[in-house]
């Protein structure tokens, strides 16, 4: 059962090669413009490491200890790839959007580091950008050149550990 939603401009293509799909811009997409809601059920970090391996790739963090774990594993909104240079970010926890314009035939990315703040989904990277950390991690969140490059762009509950962070 489908539970989130995916943007009509976008299509969710097959890519192995990435690890089984991708998602790509049919249509140009405005700077801001929402590209995706995740849905799927509120579940604890137990919960999540009780799932199998491939289940636990596609949760995401949404709070402190909450995480939204998918209810199908081909919920177009969970095959966003993660890139070290993407060209979308999270407003709030579960929207997805446009970090600046996207022209048609891109492939839409995010950072985990956005969202992600456990180890359970750490994985080395190759998205080959130039600022390619090797190693995404559950701790990269705390790094101030993301803070700086995705400013407004990290779920909330994350944004709020930056401001605290920021003021000592
Ligand atoms: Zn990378």
């Amino acid at each position: 059962m489908t539970t989130g939603y995916l943007s009509p401009k976008l299509e969710v293509r097959r890519a192995p090669e990435k690890g089984g799909s991708a998602v790509y811009a049919l249509k140009s997409v405005k700077q801001h413009e929402l590209l995706a809601v995740w849905g799927g059920q509120v579940v604890t970090l137990d919960q999540v490491l009780a799932l199998p391996r491939d289940e636990q790739g596609h949760t995401i963090q949404i709070y402190e200890g909450l995480y939204l774990a998918p209810l199908d594993m081909e919920e177009p909104a969970d095959c966003v790839n993660h890139s070290c240079n993407p060209n979308a970010g999270i407003h709030g926890q579960i929207s997805l959007v446009a970090m600046r314009e996207i022209a048609a035939g891109e492939e839409i990315t995010f950072d985990y580091a956005m969202a992600d703040s456990s180890s359970f989904d750490e994985f080395d990277c190759a998205c080959g950008a130039p600022t390619c950390r090797g190693r995404v991690s559950g701790s990269d969140w705390m790094l101030p050149e993301l803070w700086r490059r995705y400013d407004g762009y990290f779920s909330t509950y994350l944004q709020q550990r930056i401001e605290l962070l920021r003021k000592k």
